[in-house]
Formats: structure tokens, C-alpha cells, sequence
């Protein structure tokens, strides 16, 4: 599926409406007595809420040939209800069992059922219409389902609706079979106001216009899973574009006509070229005919995979004239990620989405190569690490912890697998799976998995057979530990050195959980020998390796076990290499080299081997030196937490003067907008002295400029939020006269909504965040996060954090009604803020106290979002 990870990262994502299933219908004596005759199998009993693993299992079996004819018609207001039918073609093996329909609408759909021809009575439970067998006959079938829609998955706006199905949420607006193992040829029509657009997976076949409506229907799709059937309908602007022959429309919203032409060209050009090196790799055409994708504002993932009609969030690849080299980066990913699901995802499916991870390995993974020929001045090496390892390790190292592959039993609950781990810890397996077979190997044996499963659907033992029969490796027991394991091992490195000479040089690991688990994996050693880094490479298999012999004579400086950023694990320095890595790093020659020791100090410092402080001494001299942009993408984003989660405020008034100056002083000299824009957020977040604060307000009101640095509508919106965490005087006209310069209408509303969280008025902000308990309120998912995030901002962590309880609290309604990632993001934003020991300590309570039945994956999503506040409380304790 295709969440980009760097939304689910910086909370841009969310996804999917997982909703307890209401029980309504009829009375289950009703029901029993319906199905009696013919209850002989697990499929006729009482379907249980959600999709379970059993009825997807028995359906999967007996259900084939599947397509289905929906037509649906769209009002021109949100008030009324999206009505049309859905049938649903097939054949059965076994027509004996009861049918079970997914359809879990909300409100009170009604639905009327025609089963081969004859009207069956509705008869609704647990989320699902079943369909008795003396209706059904075996081979070919039809039923057809008149009904309401369900709103939720159609995140309807007043002229605005669109899709967002994944992981199951189909079966909430329509009836289907909501299980990615039965994929359907899907036949569209969709009746709407004329003067709205509308596009949908497959082509468009003809349209027809009486008044003011229209009728649009769509050409038959391929064989599709629920989870990417997706259509669009309302107030959109198309472009047109040819690439190599193919003819692609991107449908957008943007009222900024020099934003759009600013990124009109080259959203085409990574598209076509994303296309391109995905066939070349996977010597397989594009599989799905044409080719369209839709700008959604404030759409809760980065993007959504949707064969023939990818949707974006808006915001995350229209970028403005001052992009950082990070945003460039990241939007060339997720455009080459959602093009490679088209192969990965969309052409092979996962059987089940406890395997969700190989579609989302391959998409990143594919993308990460895809990309290379795009930026050639970017070290891709140290792309990968930032990109993934930083990400990866911030679930690893907290007790929430998850292996990429979890068990599912229904697909309600399918929506909590997904996760960093998933995205970003994968492709570091991968990538070590890649070098153990060799690329052209890998590929090759990718390719066969492709060829074999296309159209269909496959597991990771399917992968596992493509791939064995290219090396000798027992693959299996080689991915156990990192595929079906959580965590990371710690490695230790174990540095002896007497009257200038090394006594001993080993690297041992444990498991820092005491499972005494060992995590096998290749290392590429750097040892710091006199100015000239040497490597070797290393196979650490079991507990301890000696490389006392592989020294030769080298006295080294330090040593990274971690080197090349390839290892995977807490890499515990020695003494040696510690202190001398605090005062030398910015003469490591090797940006990658140096990315790997910041990391290892990094954790050194979460583990409580480095004070906050020093590591902030550490840190100076690297933010002005650093030239690498990639870099200092990186130690910036550090230096914001530890600045604010890790120093006490004394230790922040007395660096504060010193550390503006600097980022001032990089900011002015930095050589491009770009950078520059990074130096001006990292001297935005942080700053505090009255006299930056002042400069901040001078650039709001249009009295300053910076050179080079063109500020536009999204930095004067930032800076009015910011100004106004910062108690500026008039807070309440500054945030009118941001309100009254945005002109665009969606991001206009976006502003109007976040505003009561982060006004002065505590009470005000209050009254905001106690209107989330009504699920109306949280139903722009993209809009509350970042209201939650400015609501529990570092500067208002004091006066946020007796509602913190509270939100905790409100976590399992949001986790029931909110869309995929919603839940994550939630208690992400919640507590990205906060560092106070009470804060810590009602965190706690809170997890200690959690029912025996509280989701397992929600808990864990909890003990990951919490782990950097609670070791921040736990050092700032000491
Ligand atoms: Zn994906």
C-alpha cells in the first residue's frame, strides 16, 4: 500500500476508517434460523465484525471470476446521501454455504438485495449482508445490491469526494468482498454535477449530459483488490501532459497559478520517468492501461498507490520556490513508490496484509533506485541511512518495538500493522537480502515472482521460492530474526589499547531485551587509522568477533562498527572512539562516515552514555561546519530535540544568544535557497531572545527580507504560528491578517481551523482540544494533527500537559474512528512535545493501567511515540 513513510513520519499521514462494527440487522435468532438449514460450515455461522481471516480464507477458496458494475450518483451537496447499486458478478464452487457480503456503512444504509434475479431479504450483522443459499446456484452467479453509501471512505467535502479504501474500508461505502485475495474487474459509472470532474481507475469510456448532471462511465479495469479501487468526483482542474508516447492528466485543486506551473513539468517528468526505470527493472510493461493521478489537499497519507489514478496529498508535491534538497528528495520517492506499487501491490498482491510489508519493502526499496539517475549530486548511500535507518531505529529502540511481519487475524484491525517498522525497516533487510544473492540475482529472481503471480496475489514464502534457488543461503532461517523479530541488537565494540598498541579489538552483540536473541548480519567496519579510514568487512554471526589480527599494525582513533550505514543496530562506542569522535567528527572526510558517528553519539546520548549537554557541544562545531546539505538536514532536526526535549531551560537561556547567532550566520551565507530554507525553519524553531523574535515579526510584516530566501505564503503562515507561540503582542489580529492574506480557499479553511490551538487564550485552546471528543470535529484528520502539534508545542508543553491524560484517553475512539495512521499520528503529535517528568510519569500510569483487552498494536504504538519523552524525563531527572 502506499502510505509514503515520510508522511507517516512527519504526521502529514493517516489513513483509514477503522471502525468498530455495529451490530444491526436482525436479531441473531432471525438470522440463524434463516441460515439453518445449510449451517454446516464455519461460513454460515454468525460472521464476525470486520473481515476475519476465516471468512476471507473460505471466500477466497469458493468465490472466482469475480467483477463488479457499480454505478453510483453523487449529489451536489454533502447533506444528501451519495444512493446507487453494486453487482456483483462471480462463480461459486460451492453454492451450499450462506454468502457473505461485506457492507458496513455507516448511519443507517439500507440496502435491497436481488439474488440471481429474485429480491432477497436484507439480512444484515456484524457488518455484513448475507445471502442464503437457496438463492445462490453453483458456476456463475449475479447479485445486486441497491444502496446508501457510507460516508466515512468517501471523505466527502461540499465539493469535493474521495476514495481512501485502504486497508478494508471499502466494505464501508459499498458492498463488495473487502479481502485483497479477490480481485475484481470493476466496471464504473458515476452520475454527478456536470460542471464537476471525476476520474476513477479505469478510462473513460463516455459521458452523457442532461441539465446539470452528467454521467460518466468508465472502461473495465484489470483485476483489482478493493483496497486500490478509488474515484474521485468535484472541483478539480486537469492538465494534460505526453511523455514517451503516453498520455498522462494530473487533476488538482490549486488556485496558485505560479505554484502549478512552478511544478506542472516536472510532475509529469518523475512520473515518466518512474514509469520508465520500472519497466526496465521489471522487464514487464505497465500493467494498467492509462495513466492519471489527483492533488488532494490535505489527503491524510503522502499518497495512495490507486492503479490508474494515484492521489497525492497536495501540499507534499506542490512545493514552492525555496524547496530543500530533503523536499525534492522526498517527493521524487513518493512518486517513485507509488509507481512502483503499479508492479509491486497493484499487479502481485499480498495474499493477506500481514504481508502488507512486501509491497511497501519493494515500493520504497524499487524507489530508492529509481531515484539514483534523478539526483545525481546526492549521495544515495547516505540518503538510505537518513532515510530509513533514523526513522526505523526510533521504534526500534523503544519497548513498542514491532516485527515487520505481525500476525492478523481480521482485516479490522489490519490498519494498526502498518507502521515505520514496516516502511523503513525493511528495506535495510532488503537491501542486505540484495547483496547476499547479488543484485543481478535479486533482480532476476524478482522478476520470476512477478511473472508467476501477476494479477494475483503471493506471500513472502512465495518471494523467499523465487529468490532460494539463486544462492545457497537458507533464506528462511536467515530473514527469522529480521523479519519475524522486533527489535535491534546492541554491538558493542571492545577497544583495548596499552603503551600504544591495541591489546584487543572485538565486537560482541546481545540483545538489549535479554530474549538472548542474536541478530546475524554483515558489517563493513571503518577503523579510524591516522587520517586514512581503513574497512573491513566483517560477518558477526554470534556473539563475539575478533579483529584484533585485521588491525595490521593500526592504532585506530575510533572505530564504527556501523560503518558504510550498514549495519543494523545500537552501536555502542568505546572510550577510545567516543571521546575521540566528540571533538573530531567534522574532520571525517566522508559525509556517509560522518552521518554513521553522528548516529552512533546519537545513541549514545537516548542511552544516557553522553549528557545532553555534551552532545550539544559536540553538535556546535558540526552546524558550522557542515556542508553537506543532507547533513545538515539531519543535525538540525537533532539539534530541535535535544534542545527542546533534553536541555533544561537554564541550559537553554544560556545557549540561546550563541546558537541563534550561528544559525543567523549559516542562513546568510548559505549559497542557495534551499539551503537557506533549512537554516531559516532550524533558526525559526528554536529561537527565543526577544531580539530574533522581534526579526521574525519584522519578516511577517513584510518590513525585512532575507536575501536569496523569498518568503511566500506558507513561511508567513508558519511565522504567524510561530510568533504567536511565542506570546507575541496581538496575537489575535496577527492570525486575522494571515487569515485575510491566504487566498486559497482549502488552505484558508486548513488556517481557520488550527488557530484555536495556538492561541494565548489557554482556555480557548482548551475548548479546542475538548471539541475533539466529538467525532464530527476530527473528521479532517490532516487539520487536527497539526493543531494537536502546535496544542503540545515545546513552548506550551507546561500549560498542555494537564490535558495529556486526557488525550491518551481519547486514543481508542480515535483508533475505532479515525483512518489508518490516524491513531499513531494522534498520540505522536500529542506527546512529540513534552518532556516533563509528570508528563513521562502519566504515561505510564497510563500504559500500566490498560485493560487486558486494549488493542496490543495501539499500546505499542504508544510506547514508540513516548520513548524519547521518557528518556528525556529520565536524563532530566539525573
Ligand atoms: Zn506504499
Amino acid at each position: 500500500m502506499a502510505i509514503c513513510l515520510h508522511a507517516l513520519v512527519q504526521s502529514e499521514g493517516n489513513t483509514e476508517m477503522i471502525r468498530h462494527a455495529k451490530r444491526y440487522g436482525l436479531a441473531l435468532g432471525a438470522v440463524m434460523s434463516l441460515l439453518a438449514p445449510a449451517a454446516t460450515s464455519a461460513q454460515t455461522s454468525e460472521p464476525a465484525a470486520g473481515v476475519s481471516l476465516d471468512l476471507a480464507t473460505a471466500r477466497a477458496k469458493n468465490i472466482s471470476h469475480l467483477r463488479y458494475e457499480l454505478a453510483l450518483s453523487i449529489p451536489s451537496t454533502r447533506a444528501q446521501p451519495v444512493t446507487g447499486a453494486n453487482v456483483l458478478r462471480f462463480q461459486l464452487a460451492d453454492p451450499t454455504n450462506a454468502l457473505v457480503i461485506d457492507f458496513d456503512a455507516d448511519g443507517a444504509s439500507t440496502a435491497t438485495v436481488t439474488a440471481n434475479g429474485v429480491v432477497v431479504p436484507t439480512h444484515a450483522v456484524n457488518g455484513h449482508l448475507v445471502i442464503p443459499p437457496a438463492r445462490l446456484r453453483r458456476g456463475e452467479n449475479a447479485v445486486r445490491i441497491d444502496f446508501r453509501a457510507g460516508d466515512a471512505p468517501l471523505n466527502r467535502s461540499d465539493d469535493l469526494l474521495y476514495t481512501w479504501f485502504v486497508p478494508a474500508n471499502a466494505r464501508r461505502a459499498i458492498p463488495c468482498f473487502d479481502q485483497p485475495d479477490l480481485k475484481g474487474r470493476w466496471t464504473v459509472s458515476l452520475e454527478h454535477p456536470a460542471k464537476w470532474q471525476s476520474v476513477a481507475n479505469g478510462a473513460e469510456r463516455d459521458r452523457r449530459t442532461v441539465g446539470d448532471r452528467v454521467r460518466v462511465r468508465f472502461q473495465p479495469t484489470q483485476p483489482l483488490p478493493t483496497y486500490v479501487m478509488a474515484f474521485v468526483v468535484g472541483d478539480m482542474k486537469v492538465e494534460t501532459a505526453t511523455r514517451g508516447g503516453r498520455t498522462m492528466r494530473m487533476f488538482h485543486r490549486e488556485s496558485d497559478a505560479a505554484k502549478l506551473a512552478r511544478n506542472r513539468d516536472a510532475l509529469f517528468d518523475l512520473h515518466a520517468q518512474s514509469l520508465d526505470a520500472l519497466e526496465r527493472y521489471t522487464g514487464i510493461a505497465y500493467p494498467f492501461g492509462k495513466f492519471d493521478f489527483v492533488l488532494i489537499p490535505a489527503f491524510q497519507p503522502g499518497a495512495m498507490e490507486h492503479p490508474g489514478n494515484i492521489a497525492y496529498n497536495a501540499e507534499s508535491v506542490l512545493l514552492d520556490e525555496s524547496a530543500t534538497q530533503e523536499e525534492l528528495l522526498t517527493r521524487a520517492h513518493v512518486i517513485a513508490h507509488e509507481t512502483a506499487h503499479m508492479w509491486f501491490g497493484n499487479l502481485v498482491t499480498m495474499r493477506w496484509f500481514d504481508d502488507v510489508w512486501t509491497k511497501e519493502v519493494f515500493a520504497n526499496f524499487i524507489a530508492d533506485k529509481v531515484i539514483v539517475p534523478q539526483f545525481p549530486q546526492v549521495r544515495h548511500d547516505l540518503q538510505f541511512f537518513l532515510a530509513h535507518y533514523w526513522s526505523a531505529y526510533s521504534a526500534d529502540r523503544s519497548t513498542g518495538a514491532n516485527p515487520i511481519r505481525q500476525p492478523l487475524d481480521n482485516l479490522a484491525d489490519a490498519g494498526s500493522v502498518y507502521g515505520v517498522i514496516v516502511y523503513e525497516k525493511s528495506p535495510v533487510v532488503m537491501r542486505q537480502l540484495e547483496a547476499l544473492l547479488g543484485e543481478e540475482a535479486f533482480r532476476d529472481g524478482v522478476r520470476d515472482y512477478l511473472r508467476r503471480h501477476a494479477y494475483g496475489n503471493a506471500t513472502w514464502d512465495d518471494l523467499i521460492a523465487a529468490l532460494a534457488g539463486r544462492t545457497k543461503l537458507d533464506l528462511r532461517h536467515w530473514s527469522r530474526m529480521w523479519v519475524d523479530e522486533p527489535g535491534r541488537p546492541v554491538i558493542r565494540t571492545v577497544l583495548e589499547v596499552n603503551d600504544g598498541r591495541v591489546q584487543r579489538l572485538a565486537l560482541q552483540q546481545h540483545d538489549p531485551w535479554k530474549r538472548d536473541r542474536l541478530w546475524p548480519q554483515q558489517l563493513r567496519v571503518t577503523l579510524g587509522c591516522g587520517g586514512r579510514p581503513r574497512r573491513i568487512v566483517v560477518d558477526l554471526i554470534g556473539r563475539e568477533v575478533d579483529l584484533t589480527r585485521s588491525l595490521e599494525g593500526c592504532v585506530p582513533d575510533y572505530v564504527l562498527a556501523g560503518g558504510e550505514g550498514w549495519g543494523y543496530g545500537e552501536f555502542e562506542l568505546d572510550d577510545r572512539s567516543q571521546v575521540h569522535l566528540q571533538t573530531q567528527l567534522p574532520a571525517i572526510v566522508d559525509p556517509l562516515e560522518r552521518g554513521v558517528a553522528w548516529s552512533a553519539l546519537w545513541d549514545a546520548m537516548l542511552a544516557g552514555r553522553l549528557a545532553p549537554s555534551r552532545w550539544y557541544d559536540m553538535a556546535m562545531p558540526n552546524l558550522r561546519g557542515e556542508r553537506d546539505a543532507q547533513l545538515i538536514g539531519e543535525w538540525v532536526y537533532d539539534l530541535n530535540i535535544v534542545w527542546w526535549r533534553f536541555l533544561t531551560p537554564a541550559q537553554r537561556a544560556e545557549r540561546a544568544p550563541d546558537l541563534e547567532a550561528l544559525l543567523r550566520s549559516r542562513l546568510d551565507a548559505a549559497p542557495e535557497a534551499g539551503l537557506k530554507s533549512t537554516w531559516f525553519a532550524a533558526l525559526r524553531n528554536v529561537a527565543t531572545t526577544s531580539q530574533t523574535v522581534a526579526w521574525l515579526r519584522t519578516l511577517w510584516q513584510r518590513e525585512a527580507t532575507i536575501p536569496g530566501l523569498p518568503l511566500v505564503e506558507n513561511d508567513e503562515t508558519a511565522l504567524a504560528l510561530a510568533l504567536t507561540l511565542r506570546g507575541v503582542e496581538g496575537e489575535q489580529g496577527l492570525l486575522d491578517a494571515q487569515r485575510d492574506r491566504i487566498t486559497d480557499p482549502d488552505r484558508k479553511a486548513r488556517f481557520e481551523f488550527v488557530r484555536g490551538a495556538v492561541t494565548a487564550d489557554a482556555a480557548e485552546r482548551e475548548r479546542w482540544f475538548r471539541a475533539l471528543a466529538d467525532p464530527a470535529n476530527r473528521r479532517r484528520e490532516v487539520w487536527v494533527l497539526q493543531g494537536l502539534r502546535l496544542l503540545n508545542d515545546p513552548l506550551r508543553a507546561e500549560q498542555s500537559a494537564a490535558l495529556v491524560p486526557k488525550a491518551l484517553e481519547m486514543l481508542l475512539e480515535v483508533h475505532r474512528t479515525g483512518a489508518l495512521f490516524f491513531d499513531a499520528n494522534w498520540v505522536q503529535e500529542v506527546l512529540h512535545g513534552h518532556s516533563l517528568p509528570e508528563v513521562a510519569a502519566a504515561v505510564t500510569r497510563f500504559i500500566d493501567r490498560l485493560p487486558p483487552d486494549y488493542p496490543p498494536r495501539l499500546r505499542e504504538k504508544v510506547l514508540q511515540s513516548s520513548d524519547l519523552l521518557l528518556r528525556a524525563a529520565q536524563i532530566r531527572a539525573h
